[in-house]
C-alpha cells in the first residue's frame, strides 16, 4: 500500500499537540506535509519490489567471490522510529548469474527504507539475493549506529551494532567465509 500522506500529516499534527506543542504556529505550520514528504522517501521500500531489481542479470562464468564494500545505508528502528544508519557489506559466490552492484545497493536500500530491525534487514537482503540470483551463497555484514540507542536509553554514541547473514557457501565453508572476512578488512577505514 503507498503511504497514506494525509493520514501521516493528521497524525503528526496530533503528535505536536501531544508533546505540548501548537502546531499552527508558524514554524510548524507546515511540518505535518513535510514530515508526511519525508515518509513517503524514507518509509517507500515497501513499494518496490527488490527480488525484481535484482532480476536485471547477465550471465557470466565468473564464478568467483564478488563484493560490494561500504555501502551507506540508513533505515529506521521500528521500536522508536528514530534512524540507525551505517555500511552494508554484500558478498556472493556467482553461479552464473551476475547483477549489476547499482542494483545490489538498490536492494539494500529498497529493504531499509521501512521500520525495520536491523537483524531483520540483513537476513531479507541476503534472502533476496539468494532467491533472485541463485548464487552459492550469500554473506551480508551490516554495521550501524542506532539514535535510540544514542539520544534517548542507555544514551551511548558511537557505539556501533554489527550483524551478519550467511548463506549457502558462505555459511557451511570455512575457506569462503574467511576469504570473505580477509576481503573486508583489506584496506578498510
Ligand atoms: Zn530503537
Amino acid at each position: 500500500m503507498a503511504i497514506d500522506t494525509d493520514r501521516v500529516e493528521r497524525a503528526v499534527r496530533e503528535l505536536l499537540i501531544g508533546i505540548g506543542e501548537d502546531p499552527t504556529r508558524e514554524g510548524l505550520l507546515d511540518t505535518p506535509k513535510r514530515v508526511a514528504q519525508m515518509y513517503e522517501e524514507i518509509a517507500g521500500g515497501k513499494d518496490e519490489d527488490a527480488i525484481r531489481v535484482l532480476s536485471t542479470q547477465f550471465a557470466e562464468d565468473h564464478q568467483e567471490m564478488v563484493i560490494m564494500r561500504d555501502v551507506p545505508f540508513y533505515s529506521m528502528c521500528e521500536h522508536h522510529l528514530l534512524p540507525f544508519f551505517g555500511t552494508a557489506h554484500v558478498g556472493y559466490m556467482p553461479r552464473g548469474k551476475v547483477v549489476g552492484i547499482s542494483k545490489l545497493a538498490r536492494a539494500v536500500d529498497i529493504f531499509a527504507r521501512r521500520p525495520q530491525v536491523q537483524e531483520r534487514l540483513t537476513s531479507q537482503v541476503a534472502d533476496a539475493i539468494m532467491e533472485a540470483l541463485e548464487p552459492d551463497g550469500v554473506a551480508v555484514v551490516m554495521k550501524a549506529e542506532h539514535l535510540c540507542m544514542a539520544m534517548r536509553g542507555i544514551r551511548k554514541p558511537g557505539t556501533s551494532i554489527v550483524t551478519s547473514a550467511t548463506r549457502g557457501v558462505f555459511r557451511e565453508g570455512l575457506a569462503t567465509r574467511n576469504e570473505f572476512i580477509s576481503l573486508l578488512q583489506q584496506g578498510s577505514r
